[in-house]
């Protein structure tokens, strides 16, 4: 094979699978409901990298990971509570690519794009190939608004994914950012070291460092199948260049929500010196109702992980209030309303302070 054959059948192997009939063609969707799927990508944006397709199990019509990013006739239906920006980033943006909720940080949407498209994606109105990063004037303004409110101490760098922007365009801003003298961290939220862990180059890794500063990595992953060697060697690159990596996961149905995934889950991430952060309950993006559990299922699942595996293992079950007013940890709890009683993992309860008898008790 010539040199050129050779390039060009390795840039159509990382190309990612975008139109249904490209899906079916794969094996990863149903010729009979392509005129269904058709309409969902005419909707929501579609692209399936080929380390994602290569975790797909072909013969499972269930497949956790399937389930995740090929389209579902059932996304053209939206609740009533469903909404567009489910998360309130609008009612918190100053200026455009910046969303200020809470006083020390903000969020920089640097680009509207992702190598992969989450079927329950919160900002599935907003991303999409061919959104785009930034413009460079928006960019200075998004910059000038950081430099100007010296209570901002954290920018988490959110899109999109900041990770599809080359390493140079991505570590000019990581350094204008650095420059700026009241940010002391950086936090980047990706999903790439699981969607396209090829993009993890040394060249990226070194963009993500700033001088001075501390940059952590936030990854993105449901599924224990999703830490592939190619995930892990990514993560460890980064680890590996003093970037500490945390995870966040979405609760989802039919994808992670039984006990013995998100445990499988949560300790694949910390054996890869990945820190479980967040297990966020599932956004009211418009057509995601099949994807969503209810919070009383969440919270079962995080009082059966509770003892179970390590604390290294136990993320925050957070949820985003609609409207912008932020997230809140949404148990379960274990003290009861006068503080007198607390739950054991075995579920047994047990008086606080213990009374003199049970601590005589127990010292003899
Ligand atoms: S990677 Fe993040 S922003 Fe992109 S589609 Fe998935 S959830 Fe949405």
């Amino acid at each position: 094979m010539s040199a050129i054959r050779k390039k060009s059948a390795v840039r159509k192997k990382q190309n990612p699978l975008r139109r249904p009939a490209e899906l079916v063609a794969a094996g990863l969707a149903d010729g009979e409901r392509i005129s269904a799927l058709q309409a969902v990508a005419a909707r929501y944006a579609v692209a399936v990298t080929p380390a994602i397709a290569d975790l797909i199990d072909r013969s499972d019509p269930d497949d956790p990971i399937a389930r995740q990013f090929v389209p579902d006739a059932r996304e053209l239906h939206a609740e009533p509570a469903e909404r567009g920006d489910p998360i309130g980033d609008d009612a918190f943006s100053p200026v455009e690519g910046i969303v200020h909720r809470y006083p020390d940080r903000v969020l920089l949407k640097l680009v509207n794009a992702c190598a992969v498209y989450c079927r329950f994606c919160f900002r599935r109105e907003t991303v999409g190939p061919g959104r785009g990063a930034l413009s460079p004037r928006a960019l200075e303004g998004a910059l000038d608004y950081i430099g100007a409110n010296p209570q901002i101490w954290e920018v988490i760098l959110t899109g999109g994914d900041p990770l599809v922007l080359s390493a140079r365009r991505l570590g000019e801003v990581m350094r204008r950012l650095a420059a700026i003298d009241h940010v002391k961290v950086l936090r980047v939220h990706t999903r790439v070291p699981v969607a396209a862990p090829e993009r993890m180059t040394a060249a990226l890794v070194r963009a993500l460092r700033a001088d001075d500063k501390a940059s952590f990595v936030v990854l993105h992953a449901n599924h224990p199948r999703e830490m592939s060697k190619g995930a892990r060697a990514a993560c460890a690159r980064l680890i590996d260049a003093g970037i500490p990596v945390l995870s966040q996961t979405v609760l989802l149905r039919g994808v992670n929500d039984d006990a013995e995934t998100l445990g499988a889950l949560f300790r694949a991430l910390v054996e890869c010196r990945v820190k479980p952060y967040y297990l966020h309950h599932a956004d009211l993006a418009p057509g995601t109702a099949h994807l969503r559990t209810t919070i009383a299922e969440g919270q079962a699942l995080m009082r059966a992980l509770r003892g179970r595996v390590s604390g290294l293992c136990q993320p925050a079950y957070v949820l985003d209030i609609p409207g912008g007013y932020g997230k809140s940890p949404i148990g379960p709890n274990y003290l009861s309303p006068d503080g007198e009683m607390v739950e054991d993992f075995n579920g047994r309860t047990h008086r606080y302070p213990p009374q003199p008898d049970c601590v005589r008790s127990r010292e003899r």
